[in-house]
C-alpha cells in the first residue's frame, strides 16, 4: 500500500519500513508508521539502546557544527538529513553564526513532506531543501550551487547515512565525488554504525533488514576511517561517537551499558 500522509505528501509507502521513519521512531517522534515502530521494536530486542544511539548521533551533529561554526564554516551540504527534529542542523550553525547557509538533502518523500521546519532560516542566513540520492551526487551538487558558493569552503555532513549505502552503491566513491566539488578549507562531518562492538546483534539486524528491502552497510573502525582518506583529521580523529569533543554539548543519559557502536569523525580537506 502507498500510503498518502495527512501533510498532502505522495509517494509514501506505509508497507515497508523506512530509515527516516525508524530514527523518527527511535527518537520519539510522531512521523513514522506501524511498519517502522514494528521493526524499530524488533531492533530493541537486538539491542534496548537503539534509541540512545540515535540521541548520542544527534548529539554529535550539534557538537560537530558548533565546532564547524567556531572554526569559520558557513555552508553546510547536510545529506541524509532525517525528518526534523529540533534542533536541527541550521539552527545549531545559526545560533553560532546567524549568517550560515545550509542546504539539507534527503531521498524519503517523508522528508520533503516536513521540510518546512528545515526551512525557517535566520534573515541573515539562508537554507534550502532538496529531495535527491547520495547515489547521485551531481544532481545534489547542482542543486546545492544554487545556494552554496563552492569557491568558499562547504561543510559536507553525512551523519547516520552511509551505513545505508553499500560498497556495491559506491559509498566510497560518492563521497570522493562530493569532496572533489568543494574547496580546500572544506570539511566532512559524519558518523556511521559498526558492527565492532555487538558483532552478533549486528549481523541479526542487518539480515532482518534486508528482508524487509532495507540495506544496512556496517562499516568497521577502518572502513569507515577511509572515507577520510587524503583529508586532515580534527583532533581526536576518528572516535567512537560520544567521545568526540564532549565539552562541546551536554552528555546524552543512558550510556552505561558498554560503549555506543558508532563513529565520528570531523577531517578537513588540505
Ligand atoms: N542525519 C540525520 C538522520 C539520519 S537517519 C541524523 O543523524 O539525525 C538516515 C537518513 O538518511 C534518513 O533520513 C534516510 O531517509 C536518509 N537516506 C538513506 N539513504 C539515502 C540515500 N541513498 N540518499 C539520501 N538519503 C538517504
Amino acid at each position: 500500500m502507498t500510503g498518502q500522509d495527512p501533510t498532502g505528501a505522495v509517494g509514501i509507502d506505509t508497507s515497508k519500513p523506512h530509515p527516516a521513519r525508524m530514527y523518527d521512531w527511535y527518537l520519539g517522534g510522531k512521523d513514522n508508521y506501524p511498519v517502522d515502530e514494528a521493526m524499530g521494536r524488533q531492533m530493541l530486542a537486538l539491542d534496548p539502546r537503539v534509541p540512545v544511539m540515535a540521541r548520542v548521533n544527534r548529539a554529535f551533529m550539534h557538537r560537530a557544527t558548533r565546532w564547524l561554526a567556531g572554526h569559520g564554516v558557513r555552508q553546510f551540504l547536510d545529506i541524509g538529513t532525517g525528518i526534523p527534529t529540533e534542533p536541527n542542523l541550521h539552527q545549531v550553525a545559526q545560533q553560532a553564526a546567524p549568517d550560515a547557509r545550509v542546504v539539507y538533502c534527503d531521498n524519503d518523500p517523508i522528508v520533503l513532506a516536513h521540510a518546512a521546519a528545515l526551512l525557517r532560516s535566520t534573515p541573515e542566513g539562508v537554507t534550502e531543501y532538496l529531495q535527491a540520492d547520495v547515489r547521485d551526487p551531481a544532481t545534489i551538487v547542482e542543486g546545492a550551487r544554487k545556494i552554496l558558493d563552492f569557491e568558499r569552503p562547504v561543510a559536507l555532513s553525512l551523519i547516520a547515512l552511509l551505513h545505508f549505502v553499500s560498497d556495491e552503491d559506491g559509498a566510497h566513491e560518492l563521497v570522493d565525488r562530493l569532496l572533489a566539488e568543494v574547496p580546500s578549507g572544506s570539511y566532512l562531518m559524519m558518523t556511521h554504525a559498526t558492527a565492532d562492538f555487538t558483532p552478533e546483534e549486528s549481523a541479526a539486524a542487518t539480515e532482518k533488514l534486508k528482508a524487509a528491502g532495507v540495506t544496512l552497510a556496517l562499516r568497521s573502525r577502518e572502513e569507515f576511517g577511509r572515507f577520510f582518506d587524503g583529508l586532515e583529521l580534527v583532533d581526536p580523529g576518528v572516535a567512537v561517537v560520544p567521545e568526540w569533543h564532549p565539552e562541546l554539548g551536554e552528555p546524552v543519559p543512558g550510556q552505561e551499558d558498554g560503549v555506543i557502536p558508532g563513529y565520528g569523525a570531523v577531517a578537513r580537506k588540505p
